[in-house]
């Protein structure tokens, strides 16, 4: 189980967010340092730590995440966007909370740093 993070919070209704949606399973909000010119977060409502801390029971809720992201995505009139998970500190993970990025709005280098 995840400790309390800022998303926790923001779950909680504790902390403020930039919402785009919310449903049962979930929330999503603009990332509050937009590393393009969009960029939201979904995240579970469970208190998951990150990929690695998933299991099998998880595996609807997984893909709710990317469906609903994919529905904000085109409500927004993307076409082309990138998602990011990451999993653990060394991979950039700060918010130790699952969370998929959505960056859009620019065009994305690949390999990323
Ligand atoms: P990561 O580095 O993959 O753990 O991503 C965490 C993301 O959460 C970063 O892009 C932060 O900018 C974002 N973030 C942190 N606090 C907030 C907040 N209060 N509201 C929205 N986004 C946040």
């Amino acid at each position: 189980m995840a400790d309390t993070t800022i998303f926790s919070k923001i779950i909680e209704g504790e902390i403020p967010c930039d919402k785009l949606y919310e449903d049962e399973y979930c929330i999503a909000f603009n990332d509050i340092a937009a590393q393009a010119p969009i960029h939201f977060l979904v995240i579970p409502k469970k208190p998951i730590i990150n990929l690695l801390s998933c299991e099998d029971e998880d595996k609807n809720l997984l893909g709710h995440l990317l469906l609903v992201g994919k529905k904000i995505a085109i409500s927004k009139n993307l076409e082309n966007w990138r998602t990011v998970i990451n999993n653990g500190a060394e991979s950039g993970q700060t918010v130790f909370h699952l969370h998929i990025h959505f960056l859009a709005g620019r065009p994305m280098k690949w390999p990323p740093g």
